[in-house]
């Protein structure tokens, strides 16, 4: 969740009054910064994930499932290894929100060989066995990458158990989460908890559609015995499942991966052609249907994280005239980007981007271009959510916290990374949207896709562009029941038109399509074809003459997405719900009990210790290790290669113009 400073926590009236300090020397890391990279150029394309573990305890004696708040205990173990050896270690570990989690990284970026692609799953698997060894396996404890545990939030969700404080004693003040559940070695969590609310004015609030089952009352209205202030009552809807913490987003799990370019320009281009990216690959990464112990009606978790971190007054939110606060603001701190960084994009900022004037005129003053101090002016917006005593006198010419501070608490779909002071790090973006999947194998495979989607992108030199607001209605539609199959999304017609070239009307440039198209091709509207990524990506992997070996993982991965797709194969979000759909426990009431919850994560390890093939959600071959090819995928091999110069002879017969050279 971004970088962890030491020391003592300001209380949240401190912090407001140091906002404006935190702002204005935020503003002066980021130009001082800039001045001195702007110019770096060379750095080769490397790339990363991370993955947030949640642990949880199956106990066989109660048939329950529990999270397991062993976190900091874990974490320090994990991280004694990177710290003897930093350089050598292949994995790095960091504390997440809460205790039951952990975020592992690789040790090192992957770098510019396609080659790495062998690695990747096998060091996923490495990194959860670093977290089982010292995990009591007899005790049913293990490691999940589970997006949303089904019931969080419910009594005793966590071992050991503890009761919620739902006074102004408590951080979150929740009348579901107890603070213990918040990361404990370090103050900056509940901090943040405690501040968001703080500065909110109230609890935060999160209303998800309670999916109606035949047994389901109408309208589901919820009762809460400890809401002694009646503001959760107020705050719940009916027809809703409510949650009032930072922890039920924060809570949550997910995969991010982050991207180096060879310099600033490539970077913001990435940011840019990567956005329209986000909904879709949300869609298809669906793993989220469950939320404190009932069936909600969506399949991913970004409206519940974005909301659950929403410090907005009731001022900004457009509930009261503006006297306090400075600006009327349109999303949460946690949501989708607001602004395209090239000025090629510009034509596609088509929202209302809400910044801080005198930020962005100062940046300007200092040379930076108008759209990346509108960005920056952008994130500046908000208020410094935690700052440490330690850390409000800074050198703004080494240091950069204050500027990381505002920009680490800016949670958005995408992230634009300036190099750390000091450091060999180039220019990065982080694409955060993805939820995690059950086994190494699948997130591998998204990981390895996204990395092939840059690389397309910046190869070809294509063009994914879409207006920002069809962006943020396609957030919207990814995250509905079963998006993946039903969903339509706007995506761009023709990807070989730069985007210095697009003159002509917006609206022109785009269609609804729906993911099975996007990612493997089809006709759209008009009778045009839109090539598909995936027909793309093997485009692309034909003219680089990558190896045999390299060649066959990345295809198992490019079944699985293919698949997805083409809904030929369930995504986590579906099967989990035909699976309590089916439970024998299950009374179509929408509720998710500590039984059908146990049997569900009980499944899910053997699933992600490969001991069950669940029929719908994965291929039965699997798992790409170093072992000899199987023949079926040689075979795809090759004739993959007979359909791939099948179709671009078929593309060059089409509109597709010879000198983009595909
Ligand atoms: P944050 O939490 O700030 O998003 P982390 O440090 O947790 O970032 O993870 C960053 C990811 O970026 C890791 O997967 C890491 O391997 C990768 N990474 C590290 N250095 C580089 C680099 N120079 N270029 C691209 N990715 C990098
Ligand atoms: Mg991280
Ligand atoms: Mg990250």
């Amino acid at each position: 969740m971004g970088l962890l400073s030491e020391g003592s926590p300001l209380s949240w009236e401190e912090t407001k009054k140091l906002a404006e300090h935190v702002r204005n020397h935020g503003v002066e890391q980021f130009i001082n910064l800039y001045e001195r990279l702007k110019d770096r150029k060379g750095d080769v394309l490397k790339w990363g994930d991370e993955i947030e573990y949640m642990l949880v305890r199956l106990d066989q004696n109660s048939q329950r499932a529990q999270l397991n708040l062993r976190g900091p205990e874990l974490l320090k173990i994990l991280q004694e290894k990177e710290q003897t050896s930093p350089s050598n270690h292949p994995t790095t570990w960091r504390p997440e929100y809460a205790n039951y989690m952990v975020e592992g990284t690789p040790g090192k970026p992957y770098g510019g060989t396609l080659a790495h692609f062998n690695i990747v799953e096998a060091n996923m698997r490495l990194r959860r066995e670093e977290v089982r060894k010292l995990l009591d396996e007899q005790n049913g404890e293990a490691p999940l990458s589970l997006t949303a545990f089904p019931r969080l939030g419910c009594p005793n969700f966590t071992h050991p158990s503890y009761e919620p404080t739902p006074t102004d004693a408590g951080a979150s003040k929740s009348i579901f989460i107890p603070d213990e559940v918040i990361f404990s070695d370090h103050p900056r969590y509940r901090t943040l908890t405690r501040n968001i609310r703080k500065r909110r004015g109230e609890k935060v609030c999160i209303n998800v559609p309670i999916y109606k089952d035949t047994n389901t009352p109408s309208p589901f209205i919820e009762k809460f015995p400890n809401d002694a202030d009646g503001e959760s009552a107020r705050a719940a809807l009916p027809d809703h499942i409510y949650m009032d913490a930072m922890a039920f987003g924060m809570g949550n799990s997910c995969i991010q991966m982050t991207f180096q370019g060879c310099c600033i320009e490539e970077a913001r281009s990435l940011y840019d052609q990567l956005n329209p990216f986000c909904p879709i690959m949300l869609s298809l990464s669906a793993a989220s249907p469950f939320y404190r112990g009932y069936v909600s009606d969506i399949d991913c978790r970004w409206y519940v994280i974005s909301s659950s971190v929403d410090d907005r007054t009731d001022e900004e939110r457009g509930l009261k005239d503006l006297k306090e606060n400075k600006h009327r603001i349109h999303k949460s701190r946690y949501d989708s980007i607001d602004s395209y960084l090239c000025e090629s994009s510009e034509r596609y900022n088509d929202i209302d981007l809400v910044i801080d004037q005198d930020v962005c005129k100062r940046l300007q003053n200092a040379g930076i271009d108008r759209l990346l101090a509108q960005h920056i002016s952008h994130l500046f917006i908000r208020d410094p959510v935690s700052l440490f005593t330690e850390l409000i006198n800074q050198d703004d010419t080494q240091d950069s916290d204050h500027f990381e501070n505002i920009q680490s608490t800016n949670w958005q779909t995408m992230r634009f990374k300036p190099p750390p002071v000091n450091s060999t790090i180039g220019w990065r973006v982080e694409f955060r949207p993805m939820e995690v999947q059950l086994t190494d194998f699948e997130n591998a495979a998204y990981v390895v896709f996204m990395v092939l989607i840059t690389r397309v992108i910046l190869s070809f030199e294509l063009n994914f562009l879409l207006p920002i607001s069809k962006v943020d209605a396609n957030l919207v539609e990814a995250q509905k029941r079963d998006s993946v199959l039903n969903g339509k999304f706007y995506f761009r017609k023709d990807v070989r038109t730069c985007p210095k070239q697009c003159t002509g009307n917006i609206d022109k440039e785009y269609a609804l399509m729906d993911i099975n198209t996007i990612i493997n091709g089809g006709p759209i509207e008009g009778g045009a074809d839109f090539p598909g990524m995936i027909p793309l990506i093997n485009q692309y992997l034909r003219s680089v003459n990558v190896d045999v070996d390299t060649r066959c993982t990345v295809l198992t991965y490019l079944n699985l997405i293919s698949d997805r797709a083409a809904g030929k194969l369930k995504t986590t979000a579906r099967w989990m719900r035909d699976y309590v759909d089916q439970h024998p426990d299950y009374k179509h009431d929408s509720v998710i009990t500590d039984k059908i919850n146990f049997d569900l994560l009980t499944l899910c390890n053997k699933i992600t210790r490969g001991e069950h093939h669940p029929e719908g959600l994965l291929h039965t071959q699997t798992s790409r290790t170093n072992d000899d090819i199987p023949l079926p995928l040689k075979k795809q091999i090759n004739q993959d290669d007979n359909t791939i110069k099948q179709h671009e002879e078929n593309m060059r017969m089409k509109s597709w113009p010879e000198q983009n050279g595909i």
